[in-house]
């Protein structure tokens, strides 16, 4: 008999909801959590699967499947973002609704945690095919969804438009009704600084971290992964910190220049040819081999589980910010620690984009705008203080990492909502 040549990829790395299940039970022992109480955060409350059929440029009709899962809404109404992608199958949203329920508890949100998308290739759909699908998956969930039942937010492949085809499919059935989403245009009742909030908020942990590690920024080589909503908005905002950024990529490939690239014209690039890539003054480099660099700070803000048991060994970064959600799996994670490699996990990183669309949806209900500067002095506020909350955490708890820190503190509050609403 011969020996497999290959290791078995661990189960972890290819079920999301495993991934991240994984990082509630470690907190949930550093608390001594309840069985009862496990059990119930463990599940998700609701999980939906609905037809999509859409009418096809074509003529053909297309079929395709969506999901909204509630996860938890012990502490209010259940808040997510809705993607759009191949991978969006019921365990990766089933994982992405419990990342929102610990987020929202972390940064003391009044919200649960939901997640929803359409397993679709959108990048081969006409905007009139997308339109359609939005449409026909909103009626099909909006007897779950309620401004004070579950609002969803923009996420991967989905925008202020995809919002306000949303808001619109929604008020056709229920009356003008704009704190259904958020992450909508500004003209439909979007806040001010939604757009920019998530990569804000990633810049901010940037800030706060580099100030406990008493490290300074001034010169600090970056390498961000994506250049999406997140991506482009954390690589405007760490320049203005003086920060180099030296590789940035997306989809169809990434771009690197060792003196660091200048961004002005990576953005003027970008616009005119929807890619980075092929970017003057700059040489290719591939999303893996991006991962790979030798920088102050690496900035996964694409995908999943794109640091893993196979390369973790050879990630150069000193610290790796996870501007997406859950880029590093749970056996990744345990050899970045054992390298002494930073990571700052996604519920605090990426949580000024639910924290902005908290505010959005407190001025649709109040229907009354707020400045662009008060949004942004707000979400500094609840970023800084949640990150206090973190390191007087870890303070307490010798041994943990930024993550099981974050983990413990969102469990935690979730756990005594879940007893004081006396759900067991
Ligand atoms: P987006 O659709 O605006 O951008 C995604 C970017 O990733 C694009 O540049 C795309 O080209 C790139 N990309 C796609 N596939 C890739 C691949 N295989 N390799 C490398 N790059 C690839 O999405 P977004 O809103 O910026 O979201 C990015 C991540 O941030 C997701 O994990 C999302 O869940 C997370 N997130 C987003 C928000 C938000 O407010 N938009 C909030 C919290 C977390």
């Amino acid at each position: 008999m011969t020996e497999p040549t290959a290791r078995p990829v661990p189960l972890h790395e290819t079920n999301p909801f495993l991934a991240v299940t994984a990082f509630f039970e470690r907190a949930a022992d550093h608390i001594g959590l309840d069985e009862d109480i496990r059990e119930i955060l463990r599940t998700s409350y609701r999980e939906i699967s609905v037809q999509v059929p859409v009418r096809m440029d074509d003529g053909d009709v297309t079929v395709f499947m969506g999901y909204r899962v509630q996860h938890n809404g012990a502490r209010g109404p259940y808040k997510g973002g809705i993607r759009y992608h191949s991978s969006a199958d019921l365990d990766e949203v089933r994982a992405l609704a419990s990342l929102m329920t610990w987020k929202t508890a972390l940064v003391d949100l009044p919200f649960g945690g939901a997640k929803g998308g359409i397993q679709c290739e959108p990048h081969l759909m006409s905007e009139g095919e997308i339109q359609r699908m939005t449409r026909r998956f909103t009626q099909a969930i909006s007897y779950i969804l309620g401004v004070n039942r579950d609002i969803p937010a923009p996420d991967l492949n989905t925008n202020a438009q995809t919002m306000a085809w949303i808001m619109d499919a929604y008020g056709q059935r229920y009356g003008f009704t704009p704190a259904i989403v958020t992450g909508k245009p500004i003209e439909l009742g979007g806040s001010l600084g939604r757009d920019a909030a998530t990569g804000r908020g990633v810049v901010i942990i940037v800030e706060e971290t580099a100030r406990h590690l008493g490290r300074p920024l001034e010169g600090a080589t970056v390498a961000i992964q994506g250049f999406g909503n997140v991506g482009s908005w954390t690589a405007r905002l760490i320049t203005e910190l003086g920060c180099k950024i030296v590789a940035v990529s997306d989809v169809r490939g990434g771009i690197y220049n060792a003196a660091g690239l200048d961004m002005t014209a990576v953005f003027a690039h970008a616009a005119e040819t929807g890619s980075v890539v092929g970017c003057a003054g700059t040489e290719p480099v591939s999303n893996d081999d991006l991962l790979l660099l030798e920088v102050d700070w690496l900035i996964p803000a694409a995908l999943g589980g794109v640091i893993h048991a196979r390369n973790a060994e050879k990630i150069a970064a000193k610290v790796v910010v996870e501007a997406a959600n859950h880029p590093v799996t749970p056996e990744a994670d345990a050899i970045l620690n054992e390298r002494g490699i930073l990571v700052m996990p996604d519920i605090m990183a990426n949580s000024g984009g639910v924290t902005v669309s908290y505010f959005e949806w407190t001025q649709n209900i109040q229907m009354y705008r707020w400045e662009e500067e008060r949004v942004n002095t707000e979400l500094r506020k609840i970023m800084t203080k949640m990150f206090g909350d973190v390191e007087a955490f870890k303070d307490s708890h010798e041994k943990a990492t930024f993550r099981e820190a974050a983990f413990a503190l969102g469990v935690q509050r979730v756990a005594h909502a879940v007893r004081l609403r006396g759900y067991v």
